[in-house]
């Protein structure tokens, strides 16, 4: 079968559907869905070299399965990379990431304003192994050069950030890291390669949450690393050995995930901007997050890395907690809920779900205030969700 990778000059439209695809002795047209956990070999010595890596070939699923194959080499197609691992999870691709090049001592600065999940993974889990993180301001570039000690291996981030839509200096901060020899990990789960490519920007590895925009329907869990292959290399001897491999059944859903992916991102980023615009002009909102708004403080920077503004916008109302409680309690459309990149718009309340065991003091820095709402945009029409949004502001 001809190979339909980065290299081959196919756009990502057409890497969407065919880049990765091995077509089995049956001949079917859709990817197929291998369900085994080990391989058979024709004889001892070839199992041998199998083993050894003498002879390429499937062995048993924790090192590597068809499907999660085909899932790897679809996402790598897409992002320019030459390599791509698949773990189980966004957050098992951080922690491969992390551990496939860190050691006791070594150091990270990161963020502030990074996934939740994330900030307790560097300070609660990595800790314990000796690895410690500096965290700093998403926007002050210098602030991360500052940050720098001489056993500072990796610079990570993740740009726009969650929920107040910040952008990160992907250029800046990549050229800062690479004087050093630091590497530069970017976490693209709200852009995904159809917004935004990071590899082509300096960074040395991407990572995703597959659970998010790339399945985009909320089904499964998955992740990634991509990257050159000396450094995603890494990564799959930490996996084949730790054990957080991609399920060769969620491989398959995010196979098929990914054909869709640059349609399903584009429309849910223009329907984000439509309803931004909206949100900005009514009289019950006092302000909104969206870098795809000209009122956005780093416009210019948001349309110099990504396509667009994305699907995700926040908004403060105006007021405090109970006015923003009230419009999400008078959704009957938008689901409550804290997932985000599905193709159902949802809601979520970040000061009493995902921020809200953060002190009120260091959420007010982060300026996360009480009366903000964070929408992850989907699929329906805007008017009807502007509808929904309207009951509750009309009682307040
Ligand atoms: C959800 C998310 C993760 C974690 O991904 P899981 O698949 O839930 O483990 C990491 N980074 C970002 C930005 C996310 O939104």
């Amino acid at each position: 079968m001809a190979k339909f990778d980065a290299a081959s000059g196919y756009r990502p439209e057409t890497l969407s559907v065919r880049a990765g695809q091995e077509r089995s002795q049956f001949g079917e047209h859709a990817e197929a869905l291998y369900l085994t956990s080990s391989f058979v070999f024709q004889s001892a010595a070839q199992a041998a070299k199998r083993f050894s890596g003498e002879e390429e070939g499937n062995v048993y699923a924790r090192f590597s399965n068809p499907t999660v194959t085909m899932f790897e080499e679809r996402l790598a197609a897409l992002e320019g990379a030459e390599d791509c691992v698949a773990t189980a999870s966004g957050m098992a691709a951080i922690m491969a990431a992390v551990l496939a090049h860190l050691k006791q001592g070594d150091h990270i600065v990161a963020s502030n304003s990074l996934f939740g999940a994330t900030v307790q993974l560097f300070n609660n889990i990595l800790s314990r192994t000796g690895i410690t993180t500096t965290f700093v301001s998403h926007t002050d570039s210098a602030a991360w050069e500052a940050a720098i000690r001489p056993e500072t291996k990796l610079f990570f981030l993740e740009t726009p950030s969650n929920p107040l839509t910040e952008i990160a200096d992907i250029r800046t901060l990549a050229a800062i890291a690479h004087a050093k020899g630091i590497l530069v990990a970017v976490d693209n789960c709200f852009c995904t390669p159809i917004l935004q490519k990071p590899l082509e920007m300096g960074a040395d590895l991407v990572i995703h949450s597959a659970t998010k925009y790339i399945d985009g329907q909320g089904r499964v869990l998955g992740g990634a690393v991509c990257g050159p292959k000396k450094l995603t290399e890494e990564v799959f001897k930490y996996l084949r050995t730790a054990g957080p491999t991609l399920s060769a059944f969620n491989a398959w859903v995010l196979l098929k995930g990914l054909e869709t992916l640059k349609l399903r991102v584009e429309a849910q980023a223009a329907n984000a901007a439509q309803l931004a615009a909206w949100l900005e002009a009514h009289p019950k909102v006092a302000r909104v997050f969206y870098p795809g708004l000209p009122s956005h403080p780093q416009h210019e920077l948001a349309k110099a890395q990504q396509k667009n503004g994305g699907g995700i916008v926040s908004f403060e109302v105006k007021g405090g907690r109970d006015q923003a409680w009230t419009v999400v309690d008078h959704c009957q459309l938008l689901s409550i809920t804290a997932n985000l990149g599905d193709t159902k718009t949802t809601i979520t309340h970040p000061a009493s779900t995902t921020h809200g065991r953060i002190s009120p003091e260091a959420r007010a820095a982060a300026g996360i205030n009480e009366g903000l709402l964070r929408i992850a945009v989907g699929l329906e029409a805007v008017e009807d969700l502007q509808a929904d949004l309207e009951r509750g502001f009309s009682l307040i």
